[in-house]
């Protein structure tokens, strides 16, 4: 043990009082839970983006197949923009040209009547002139506005089809990621015995009526929705209190409460304080609203093939009993 100065010994022999007086009403969750909670989700949530862009797929298609019609429209009304130009310029070269030979022509003139009458066609050749020059500006304003556009709906057409590349690459597999929920598996033991130092039923939640640890609620949700989706009804009993323990020790004709083995009982039934029922991650399971009674249960086969992906795992003396070590 350290020894520290006077001074010091006086600051610590306070601070738990004020740590005391500073500390929410609820202990935090332990740094296992949360970590495991934390794992689950890296495996599962990608599950989840899955299911979202797979539903999203038809409209992302239908987006991308509508913007790549707009860059074919833009495409085509930007050619019309550069021929417009292309006309315009010509008209305009024609004009400067037939301007300077009028003006030549008018140099020319012998007479002052003369050239009062060629005046007028240099006149008229002028505003020729003028128009075309007006027309051309129209047209190169036109040619960039249909480019501008082009260019905006590319984009847009180039990022739809993205999206949708993306999302076929996603939905290529279902998502779920397996490195993490075996990291998770590896932490389940040490998950437990600390859930158990710091348990208290403010740590519960319900998911689908059935009372689980906060830590598991997201995997256990994910597994009794997916099994939902594959037409299996799970549901289940979860968290249960010391007392109900104790009586459910009495209701299964354990030979006692406290120390008789769970497999003496009529039905196997933890010794109290040792049930992973009591911190929550455990769940007895039904299959079609009826305990799970054997391995031949289409319930315990999906669980079987399945629950390892969410953190659950099978104690093989009750195909019912479901938790996070198998305990
Ligand atoms: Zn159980």
């Amino acid at each position: 043990m350290r020894k520290y100065p006077a001074v010091m010994a006086a600051v610590l022999a306070t601070t738990p009082i004020i740590a005391v007086a500073a500390q929410p009403a609820e202990a935090a969750q332990p740094a296992a839970a949360k970590t495991w909670s934390s794992l689950m989700w890296k495996a599962l949530s990608p599950m989840d983006e899955v299911v979202r862009l797979r539903a999203a797929l038809p409209s992302l298609r239908q987006t991308a197949t509508v913007r790549k019609v707009a860059v074919q429209q833009t495409t085509a009304a930007q050619s019309k923009a550069l021929a417009g130009l292309t006309a315009a310029t010509a008209t305009n070269v024609k004009a400067k040209k037939a301007y300077a030979t009028a003006v030549a022509i008018r140099k020319k003139a012998k007479t002052k009547a003369e050239r009062r009458r060629l005046n007028a066609t240099v006149v008229q050749r002028r505003t020729q002139l003028g128009k075309s020059v007006v027309t051309l500006r129209t047209a190169e304003t036109g040619l960039r506005n249909a480019t501008v556009k082009l260019v905006a709906a590319n984009d847009a057409w180039q990022a739809a089809a993205a999206a949708v590349r993306n999302a076929e690459l996603k939905t290529a597999t279902d998502g779920y990621n397996a490195r993490p929920a075996g990291q998770a598996a590896e932490l389940a033991a040490q998950v437990v015995t600390d859930t158990r130092a710091a348990f208290k039923t403010t740590d519960t939640t319900q998911v689908h009526g059935i009372t689980v640890n906060r830590t598991v609620a997201y995997a256990f949700k994910h597994m009794i929705d997916d099994a939902a989706k594959d037409g299996v009804a799970l549901s289940g009993g979860g968290f249960r209190t010391r007392d109900q323990q104790i009586k459910l020790r009495v209701t299964n004709g354990c030979p006692d409460i406290w120390t008789a083995p769970a497999s003496s009982c009529k039905v196997p039934t933890a010794i109290p304080g040792r049930s992973l029922h009591e911190i929550g991650l455990a769940v007895d399971m039904t299959y079609g609203g009826k305990t799970i009674p054997n391995h031949a249960s289409p319930g315990y086969k999906w669980l079987a093939a399945h629950a390892a992906r969410y953190g659950y795992q099978n104690l093989p003396s009750e195909p019912w009993h479901w938790s996070i070590t198998g305990g």
